[in-house]
């Protein structure tokens, strides 16, 4: 059955589909000559996305920030909240935010080459991390990475293709992905029903419209939620359709509520298969078996984290529905087979997956964490 409705003739009336890779204007409430945004290229040709907050002092360290899937770097923003990018400014930081190809600034979600997080991992975050370094020279250079940006730049560390960095925050997940209960089993089942009749899962049930293919998604994300907003409830209710929730309702602002679908784009179904492959091996693992030119990355990450050269702060929200606790298995694991490297782990009381970053209070009881680590760091440099 599903083969007819694959039929090549057939093209949703509804999709809505971006095609230019010009970049989404950011949304923020800096200074806007303060926001200097770099045209800039993936190593592999592709238009990506690279931004620096200009503090008018040439000496302070930099860090990077990496958005998660369908994410992208408003979430560091939010002009509605206390930001982290207000709370590194303050603290003496200079941010940097890359919109890696996953981003919903981009198009290539919905349109364009296919990708892997290979890609991401070898020629986005790399490319970043090169680009920055030319710019900041011998500063030190941190990272903070959420979800998905966090997984890639555990593959491009133990690849050994971001050698040096200062220290990395990593929330949400990092070398040992472990799906949720529930999720693992929609993964398997309902994924593979999803993947064939949708290429990708819209978030914005404004620009899809009462009568499409997706209303029965909508129709099963709105079972059991209870807040009225079909964008909130295939976010928060039901995750992209997998089941799980991506945060904790009550602590987002009315605002950040209200632009969820600003916030997260659609989720493409053709990645699901690498991300499977990892919540299968519970281990960051290549996309790639036979392509050469993806033989830079590891097979496996969290075999080769020997490679790690930096130290590391593990993150979490104690109710984090897509990951568990993915983040404590992590922190476990790593004691155990590389005691030599100094990883340490932060749960975060109340909190879930991205209200970690966006929550209206996240200044209060998740920043002041990010900040500690990063100071030791620079103190002890
Ligand atoms: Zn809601």
């Amino acid at each position: 059955m599903f083969g007819r409705k694959k039929s090549r003739t057939t093209v949703p009336a509804l999709r809505r589909v971006r095609t230019t890779a010009t970049l989404r204007p950011l949304r923020h409430r800096l200074d806007p000559s303060a926001v200097e945004e770099i045209p800039f290229l993936a190593d592999d040709g592709l238009r990506i996305g690279l931004t620096r907050v200009d503090t008018g002092e040439a000496d302070r360290p930099a860090v990077l920030l990496l958005h998660g899937h369908t994410a992208s770097a408003d979430m560091f923003l939010a002009p509605e909240i206390r930001n982290l990018v207000d709370v590194l400014v303050d603290n003496g930081y200079e941010p940097w935010l890359l919109d890696w190809r996953g981003s919903c600034r981009l198009p290539y979600n919905e349109t364009g080459r296919r990708y892997t997080y290979d890609d991401v991992a070898l020629y986005d975050i790399p490319a970043a991390v090169s680009h920055i370094r030319g710019r900041i020279g011998d500063r030190p250079l941190f990272a903070v990475a959420h979800c998905i940006g966090s997984i890639a730049l555990a593959m491009s560390m133990t690849a050994g293709l971001v050698p040096d960095l200062a220290g990395v925050v990593s929330q949400g997940v990092f070398l040992t992905p472990k799906l949720a209960g529930r999720m693992s089993l929609r993964m398997s089942v309902a994924g593979e029903l999803m993947k064939s009749r949708f290429d990708h899962i819209p978030v914005d049930f404004r620009k899809v419209g009462l009568r499409s293919k997706y209303t029965p998604l909508f129709a099963l994300a709105s079972r059991g939620a209870s807040c009225p907003d079909p964008t909130c409830q295939i976010l928060h209710n039901s995750a992209w359709g997998m089941g799980v929730s991506l945060f904790v309702h009550e602590n987002l602002s009315a605002e950040t509520h209200d632009r969820l679908a600003d916030l997260l784009g659609p989720a493409p179904m053709w990645i699901m298969p690498h991300l499977r492959r990892m919540a299968l091996a519970n281990s960051v693992v290549r996309w790639h078996d036979t392509d050469h030119r993806y033989r830079a990355l590891p097979v496996n990450a969290l075999d080769a984290a020997d490679r790690i050269d930096t130290r590391v702060l593990l993150m979490a929200g104690t109710e984090n529905g897509l990951w568990g606790d993915s983040q404590k298995v992590c922190h476990e694991v790593l004691a155990r087979r590389q005691p030599l490297l100094d990883v340490a782990y932060v749960e975060i009381p109340g909190y879930g997956h991205l209200d970690t970053f966006v929550g209206r209070g996240a200044a209060l009881d998740v920043f002041g964490h990010i900040v500690d680590f990063l100071d030791k760091q620079d103190a002890s440099r």
